[in-house]
This record gives C-alpha cells, sequence and structure tokens, in this order.
C-alpha cells in the first residue's frame, strides 16, 4: 500500500466511525427523514456555494457524512445499495454557515437597569437547522453555561440543531447598560476574561460597545496568543482603530461604525445618536470612503452583514410575517408587536432609515473591493428577528437591499462563512470531501433568492432532517422556551 492509499484508508476508518457513533435520541429521530450510508441525489440543480452559476441534472453521491462525487447525471456510477433520491430538478445547495446568531431573544422588561434577554434552548437550535443553518456562530453569549450544554446535546444527538461554533460572553469595557455582561474594568481584566472563558471551552470572541483601545488590544492579543478569533460590536472603539489592532471581523455590516461621527473623541463614545447621523449624511462614493474600506481590507478585518435585525428599526420594513408571527410565544409576540408600532409610527424617512439605505450598499462595496463579507441574523433587536425566518431576510436583504445577486448572497451565506470561521476545509461548499452539509430546495434561489425559503431537507453531516416538522416542533413556543 502506497502512502496515500494508507492515509486515505485511515481517513475513511475515521470518517465512518464518527458518523456511526452518534445515537440519536427517540426525540431527534422524529425530524430525520434520511440516515443512510450512502444517498445518491440525482437529477438536482446544483448550486455550489462559490457563486458558480446553477448547473442542471445533477448527481450528487455522500457517503458517511461526507461528497464523495458530483458531476453530471448521465456520468454518475450509482454505488450498490445506495438510497436514491430523484430531485426532480429541486435545487441543492450548500448548508448555510450564519454567523451572527444567537440563544437569545428580546423580551420584555420591567425595570430598564434589567434589560431583558431570554435564553430559548428548545426552540433556536431547531429554528435554525429548520430554515438550513448547519453552522452557526452564536456571536456573544448570556447563559455561556448554557450554551455549551445545547452545543454538546446537539453533538451528542440528544436534540436537533445546527453544527455550533461557541463565542464567549462579551467582553465588555468599564460599564455596561447589560445585567447580562461582566464589567472589565483594565486591560489585564479582559485579557483574563478571555483566558478563563477559552479554558472553559469557548473557541471564539466578541468585544461589545464599552470597550475602549487598550481593552480591545489586550483582549485581541490573549485571543490570539490561543490561536482563536475575535469580532465586535463596538462603538468607542473605530472600526479603523480595531483593524489597526489586529480585529479579525466586525459585527453589524458598516451600521454600528463610529468613523465618521462628527465630534467624536479618542476612546470616548460618540454623542447619542451621531453615528447614525454621519452615516445617514454620508456620500459613499468618496474616496476617503474607499481609503477607508481599503485600510479595512489591508488589515485582513471581514465584516458580518446583519441587515435583518436593522430593518427591524426602519419604517420601510415590511411589517410581520404570518409564520414568525405563529411561531412566537404569546408575550413575545406581544413585545415584537408593541415595538412593530412605534417603529412604524415614526415619519420617515428617519436618520435611521438613510443610514440604513447607505450601510447596506457599503457592504457591497467591501465585498467588490475584495473584503471577506460574511451574513447573521442577530436574533435581537424588536423581537421580530428570530432565528430560521431572519436568516432567510438577511440573506434576502443582501440582494434586496444592498444590491447583490442571489449566486453572491448564496456564497455569503455559505462558502464566505466558513472560511471566516476557518471551516473552509470541511463546509461551506458543495466539493468532493467536504462534509455533507447541503439543502434540498423546493424552488431556485439561485433565481429568487426567496426560494431559500422553500427548504424542504436540511442534510447536516449527511443525515437529512424534514424542516416542516422541525418548524412544527417550536410553533407557538419561541420566547417561551
Ligand atoms: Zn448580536
Amino acid at each position: 500500500m502506497n502512502k496515500r492509499l494508507i492515509t486515505l484508508s485511515i481517513l475513511c476508518f475515521f470518517t465512518t466511525v464518527v458518523f456511526s457513533q452518534i445515537k440519536f435520541s427517540d426525540e431527534t429521530k422524529k425530524y430525520i427523514e434520511y440516515n443512510d450510508p450512502v444517498i445518491v441525489f440525482k437529477n438536482g440543480l446544483l448550486i455550489d456555494g462559490k457563486g458558480n452559476t446553477a448547473r442542471p441534472h445533477q448527481t450528487v453521491i455522500i457517503s458517511n457524512g461526507k461528497i464523495e462525487w458530483l458531476g453530471d447525471d448521465s456520468k454518475a456510477t450509482i454505488p450498490q445499495g445506495a438510497n436514491i433520491i430523484d430531485l426532480d430538478g429541486k435545487a441543492i445547495m450548500p448548508g448555510l454557515v450564519m454567523l451572527h446568531e444567537h440563544m437569545y431573544i428580546s423580551a420584555h422588561s420591567i425595570e430598564p437597569r434589567y434589560l431583558n434577554l431570554r435564553q430559548l434552548p428548545f426552540s433556536f437550535p431547531r429554528l435554525y437547522l429548520a430554515a438550513g443553518a448547519t453552522t452557526i456562530r452564536t456571536c456573544g453569549s448570556i447563559e455561556p453555561y448554557s450554551d455549551l450544554r445545547i452545543k454538546k446535546d446537539i453533538d451528542l444527538g440528544i436534540f436537533p440543531g445546527p453544527n455550533m461554533e461557541l463565542t464567549a460572553p462579551y467582553i465588555e469595557g468599564k460599564s455596561t447598560r447589560f445585567p447580562q455582561m461582566n464589567e472589565n474594568k483594565t486591560p489585564a481584566d479582559a485579557a483574563a476574561f478571555v483566558n478563563y472563558w477559552a479554558g472553559q471551552g469557548f473557541t471564539s470572541f466578541k468585544a461589545y460597545m464599552g470597550v475602549d483601545q487598550p481593552t480591545l488590544k489586550a483582549a485581541i492579543d490573549a485571543a490570539h496568543k490561543r490561536k482563536l478569533k475575535i469580532t465586535g460590536h463596538l462603538d468607542i472603539v473605530t472600526y479603523k482603530e480595531a483593524a489597526a489592532l489586529g480585529m479579525d471581523n466586525l459585527e453589524h455590516g458598516f451600521m454600528a461604525s463610529t468613523d465618521f461621527a462628527v465630534g467624536k473623541k479618542e476612546n470616548e463614545p460618540p454623542a447619542a445618536r451621531a453615528a447614525i447621523k454621519s452615516l445617514s449624511n454620508l456620500n459613499i462614493q468618496t474616496d476617503s470612503v474607499k481609503q477607508f474600506i481599503r485600510f479595512l481590507i489591508d488589515k485582513k478585518t471581514g465584516i458580518t452583514s446583519s441587515l435583518a435585525v436593522f430593518e427591524g428599526a426602519t419604517t420601510t420594513q415590511p411589517g410581520p410575517v404570518a409564520d414568525a408571527i405563529n411561531a412566537m410565544s404569546p408575550d413575545t409576540r406581544d413585545f415584537y408587536l408593541q415595538r412593530l408600532v412605534s417603529a412604524k409610527s415614526a415619519t420617515g424617512p428617519t436618520d435611521y432609515d438613510k443610514a440604513f439605505a447607505r450601510a447596506d450598499k457599503m457592504e457591497k462595496i467591501f465585498y467588490d473591493m475584495g473584503g471577506l463579507l460574511t451574513v447573521g441574523t442577530d436574533p435581537t433587536g424588536n423581537g421580530g428577528t428570530l432565528a430560521g425566518y431572519g436568516n432567510w431576510r438577511a440573506i434576502e436583504l443582501l440582494v434586496e437591499a444592498a444590491g447583490f445577486t442571489p449566486l453572491e448572497a448564496i456564497k455569503i451565506a455559505t462558502c464566505n462563512g466558513s472560511i471566516a470561521l476557518g471551516f473552509d476545509k470541511t463546509t461551506g461548499t458543495i466539493e468532493t470531501g467536504k462534509s455533507a452539509d447541503l439543502l434540498i430546495i423546493d424552488g431556485d434561489p439561485s433565481k429568487n433568492i426567496s426560494d431559500i425559503r422553500k427548504v424542504l431537507f436540511v442534510f447536516k453531516n449527511g443525515v437529512g432532517y424534514n424542516s416542516k416538522k422541525l418548524f412544527d416542533s417550536v410553533k407557538g413556543k419561541v420566547g417561551f422556551n
């Protein structure tokens, strides 16, 4: 046996063991439609996630959780004993890799000092998987030990859910309005905080609005020393300052950028509304904006788009989606509808509307100039951006608001996410050797992006889940648990 063959057989041995080791619980089995060692999808419209034009009449063969072969139907050799699924023109695309997800939702607060965030360990993992998210980054934790348990339970097959990249509790600065967040008084505190949570099993970090440059630098250095990545939703630190310090990524597209806020002093927050005001007036076609974006790209700082949650604060939002409303528990629905009325009651266009319209186009400029743009949902805000439904809206808005083609939006939501997480060798595109993380869609999202809502089956590591059954299992419960 030559060396390559030996390596191959060892690899196969391990993948087989890993694949068959999962003993799904009776609960998880309720949602599993396909769990065969070898599955052949034939006659599919293949969208590879790399931005290539969709190809009809394609076969994809998966074996023990991995993509083994893909190509024209006419060239396929069907392995014996395979379960053959005729897609009859349905689309097959990579599972979504969504980077700004959470296990919690915004909820009613009686007392503003105790802003209410509610962990949803039961419903959110199901919603993510149902919508087609096979990998998520949790992007800031409020119940870290609960997040660890959710991931472990999913990995063990106890409950259905996506693969999870766990982000530690938020790295905050000296003071915070969130009672769920620790206040790091010094840079040394921030470094110790990173080290502690890395020790508890968290593999990514997120800095929050209250950090200043010395605190952020300490956190970045501590994360990088462990070869872990750090992203941020910043405010006191501008995007340019963060990129200069070595930040891996910034959240919320350009909506959280304070780089243009008039009168902003270094290491101090901008005046209230100054950042939104500055974005609302920004001429994004100027050289100075291009140079700003070029600086981020040169420093290899990525950007995560989260347009769905911001749309929820505009006067132009389309309003409640019936399926999402029906998924909510009564008090969650009540919270959302109240917030919706107040958002829509303003006379537009507001500064926020204008900032939203400019910031989303900046995402396209960033992408076109070569920046690594990813996408996430951020299921917080006015409470209407739920896991699952919100994932779809975030991707639709890349097309509707930012101006991407559907194929680009799909690439951002699959391939780019996996690159940002460092998972691109194993997931994010349909290629031989990668994990069988695949979506079967009753439509063509490469032409009409809203067709991503027509997910039938979600394959995670080669196991096919029934999307509708997952959605149905949380109907009326989202917000309760
Ligand atoms: Zn968030």
